[in-house]
Parts: structure tokens; sequence; C-alpha cells
């Protein structure tokens, strides 16, 4: 089957749209594309760049399936949320029936400074689809050392936001945003909640500004900052200073204070999940076979390919082999560390 037929190819309309063609087609086949995050921006993200034939596509999240997600999460279903997949593995074989002809790779992990370069390598462009600023200042980092494009976007109630970065050509997150909002001084999806529309809308506007970068038409990008509410019906588009690159800590002086590990933790309490992760970069693996047996002496335990779930009292323990575990049943870090330590070890 020729991919480029347009008649019989299965991107035959998107190469009648004249300023793809079929250059811009062999273009994203011939593209690599990162996707941070697969939850509700990261299903819509990563969906439509595997159906536009994004030749590899590299998924990569730490969390896996509740059925509070499917309200959103457009990739997963019920039979998903049963088998309690992670998300990029649910992702990975979803995406594989979508498109058979593009590679995909799942990677289960939380992106930390010591690992995101290398998740980074081979790329051409990243797409944000986390839900926290600390992951998304380590990006910032990362792409404008590297001199990556990348795609920031992030949604909470019925709004939702977008900024495409070229790195040395458009401001960065940081010129919009010198530092992230302290921790507890925003809403987040738990205590504002979230439409899965505005998810629609930002997470196509990222896949679209995706597509342009990976087709080779940097011309047509957007260049302001998008800040869309689809209940108060408003749409702006903020034009940001220019000028603030020279000032700007990241783009400007060069200085990546999250990428060398100097700022952010390993530490995090999930989006609306009532739960906090712990993880350990550098880390050797945990044999899980050894601690389902542990954790089968204290609670109900069950185990798939990927990870070991136990509840235990009032709290629901998911240990991958990497050793991160997500507790549920707190928000206090205190708490899930010593939780983390009685049940699963130092
Ligand atoms: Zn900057």
């Amino acid at each position: 089957m020729n991919p480029f037929d347009l008649q019989t190819s299965r991107y035959a309309r998107q190469m009648r749209f004249a300023p793809l063609g079929v250059e811009g087609q062999r273009k994203l086949l011939a593209s690599r594309a990162l996707v941070v995050g697969c939850g509700a921006l990261g299903s819509v993200i990563a969906n439509t760049l595997a159906r536009a034939g994004v030749g590899k596509l590299r998924i990569i999240d730490r969390d896996f399936l509740e059925l509070n997600n499917l309200q959103r999460q457009v990739l997963y279903d019920e039979d998903d949320v049963a088998a309690g997949l992670p998300k990029a593995i649910a992702a990975k074989h979803r995406l594989e029936r979508i498109n058979s002809s593009i590679e995909i790779e799942a990677v289960v992990a939380d992106v930390d400074h010591t690992n995101v370069e290398r998740l980074l390598e081979g790329v051409d462009c990243l797409v944000d689809g986390t839900d926290n600023f600390e992951t998304r200042f380590l990006l910032n980092d990362a792409v404008v050392k590297l001199g990556l494009p990348w795609v920031y976007g992030g949604c909470l109630g019925a709004e939702g936001q977008t900024l495409t970065i070229i790195p040395g050509q458009t401001p960065c997150l940081r010129c919009l945003m010198p530092e992230p909002p302290p921790p507890g001084t925003t809403p987040t999806c738990d205590s504002a909640g979230i439409l899965a529309t505005i998810i629609g809308v930002i997470a196509s506007l990222e896949a679209n500004e995706a597509l342009k970068i990976l087709s080779g038409h940097l011309e047509a990008i957007s260049r302001t900052w998008n800040v869309i509410d689809l209940w108060d019906n408003t749409v702006r588009q903020i034009k940001l200073d220019a000028a603030a690159g020279p000032d700007c800590p990241c783009c400007g002086r060069r200085q990546f204070p999250w990428l060398s590990g100097e700022r952010g933790s390993h530490t995090a309490v999930l989006c609306g999940r009532n739960a906090v992760q712990l993880s350990f970069p550098g880390r050797a693996a945990l044999p899980l076979d050894q601690l389902e047996a542990k954790l089968a002496a204290v609670g109900q335990v069950t185990r798939n390919k990927y990870l070991v779930r136990a509840v235990i009292g009032s709290y629901n323990v998911t240990v991958f082999p990497d050793g991160r575990a997500v507790i549920g049943g707190t928000e206090d870090i205190a708490e899930a560390r010593s939780v983390y330590a009685k049940y699963v070890g130092n």
C-alpha cells in the first residue's frame, strides 16, 4: 500500500489539504514526537498524531488507570481500567490498533532530571500532556538546552491555554512565567474539576501545532499565548514581549536548574487522585515477585506484568519495578513516605 496515493492512502484527505500536501505527509512519516503524559490531554494528542501518521511516537506516563479517568481520557475503556494497566501501555495497545504502520514506544516512568534528556533523544518535537508545573519547567529547561520545539498546554475547569515554543525564536515557558506557582496556591482538577470539552480543544490545538512543526511549517505556528474559556465563551490571544528573551533565566541566560536537579523534587501529590507519588531516580530494579509475597502478608494483592498493587487498610499501594510507588488514600507526603517505608521498604 502506497501511503502517498491520493485515493487509497489512509492519509488521503490530509494530503489533499494543500498547505500540507504529499510533501508534508512525507515529513510527518519520517518524524518523531514525544508526548509526555498520557492522561486527558495526552490521549487526544497521541490519538491525533498517530492517526496523522507521525512515524515514531514515544509516549510516557507515570500513572495507571482509574474509573474517573474515562470521562475525558479518550484512549481508554472499562476493560483497561479492569486490567489495572499503566496508561502508557494501554495507550500503546490502542494506538497500535489505530495505526499499525507507525512505531509506538511506551515508557512507564516519571519524567525527571535524570531521564529527560534520554527520553528526548532523537525526537523532533515534544508535546505537553502533563498536569503539573514542576514537570513542565523541567521539560522547558531540557528543550531550551537542546534547541527542540515544544508545545505547552494546560486545562482546568472549562479554561485552557497553549503556547508554542521554538527555542531561540519564540518566548519560552519561563518568559511567560518566571517561576512555577507555589504548591497549594492554584486550583487543581480536584478543587476546580475539569470538563472533557476543553481538553479536546486544547489538545487539538497542541496536536495541530505539532503537525505544523513536524511537517516543516514553522511559518504557520501560533505566536501568541492562547487562553480559551468554554464556559465564559472567551478566546484571548496574548502577544508576548519578544524582548523577554534576553532577561529570561532559561532561554536568555541559559540557566537550567530543573534539569540539573537543583530545583524540583521526586515526590508529587497527584492531581485529583487523593494520592502521592514517591520516586527514587537511579535506584536498582525492584523484584516484583518478592514484593508481591511481602504485601500479600498484609493486604489484598493484585499483580500484572507492570505493577503490584495492594489494598492495605485505607491505603491503596501501587509499586512499579523501578521502585516508584503511588500511595492512594492520602495527600500527605510524610504519611505516604511512612506507608512506603513500612510496607515496601527503603
Ligand atoms: Zn525564556
